[in-house]
């Protein structure tokens, strides 16, 4: 980091002389548990004098915001944003230059399906002062709520992220590569197309008895989790109307919840141990 950004991080005036500068924070703020927020996070956020938040950042963390921070939301459900990302990327850019600090929440992690690398750029090209502080992202927070190590010496050798978001009308994904056994895949943004995600995969090769868990609102008091196989996936998905966010998990390491399942348990068994429970 230069000086002046780090001054400016600081809230300090760079050179001493002239208007401060503004500058903005990408803040990754967790899949939603707000103890999930990292202390670099919770600083930036308690220090906010505007927040441009995305739909995806719980409520229990945007309280944590002072009463006098402006806050603007950007929206960011699919199919309705409520600002477009070009418009949201002018907007952290005047804010900033207003001498304010801004703080741009997201969900998890700025830099996973965010567009957190967009915005950067932008920020990057109008020569405005940023800080990334990266988030845990939905599907570290979703494996670990639902009991699903994403990788595991006994069945995988790999994990691949992917966004089952279409572009064109359709998945464009390397079906072939992600049908290939013995790896772990997550998939953003899949609940819409699941079942063409299924069908893509069991038609490349990946057997029908592979585990695919799908887990709702990872994190929250509101966190559901649904098992199925390829075959049968988005047939329960849609009887349990699964409903966004939701991350979908696919290969062997879904077995290991019906052992590694901590998270219902404590909700089970009340909060002796001060585990998170349904607020
Ligand atoms: N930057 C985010 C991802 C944004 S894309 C991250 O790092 O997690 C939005 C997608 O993330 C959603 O469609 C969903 O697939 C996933 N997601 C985000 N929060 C989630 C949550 N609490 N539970 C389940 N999935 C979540």
């Amino acid at each position: 980091m230069t000086r002046k950004i780090r001054a400016a991080a600081d809230g300090r005036d760079a050179g001493g002389a002239g208007p401060r500068r503004g500058i903005v924070h990408l803040v990754g703020a967790g899949p939603g548990d707000p103890e999930l927020l990292t202390l670099r996070a919770l600083r930036r956020i308690r220090e906010a004098e505007v927040a441009v938040c995305d739909h995806l950042v719980s409520e229990a963390i945007l309280s944590l915001l002072p009463a006098k921070c402006e806050r603007i939301y950007a929206g960011k459900e699919r199919a309705n944003h409520a600002l477009a990302q070009d418009e949201i990327n002018k907007l952290l850019v005047a804010l900033a230059r207003e001498g304010r600090r801004v703080v741009r929440l997201k969900g998890g992690d700025p830099y996973v399906f965010g567009r957190g690398g967009e915005e950067a750029e932008f920020l990057a090209r109008y020569g405005v002062d940023f800080e990334v502080v990266p988030g845990v992202t939905s599907a570290s927070g979703a494996a670990a709520y639902a009991g699903i190590p994403l990788t595991h010496r006994d069945y995988t050798a790999a994990v691949t992220f992917v966004t089952g978001h279409r572009r064109s009308g359709r998945c464009e994904l390397d079906w072939p590569a992600l049908a290939r056994p013995g790896q772990t895949l997550v998939i953003y943004m899949g609940l819409a197309t699941l079942a063409e995600i299924c069908e893509k995969l069991a038609a490349h090769g990946l057997a029908a008895t592979t585990p695919v868990a799908v887990i709702e609102r990872a994190t929250t008091a509101r966190q559901r989790v649904v098992t199925a196989t390829l075959a049968d996936a988005a047939a329960r998905v849609a009887a349990a109307r699964v409903a966004p966010p939701a991350l979908v998990i696919v290969g062997e390491v879904v077995r290991l919840r019906e052992q590694l399942d901590w998270f219902d348990a404590a909700r089970l068994a009340g909060d002796a141990w001060g585990l998170p429970l349904p607020s």
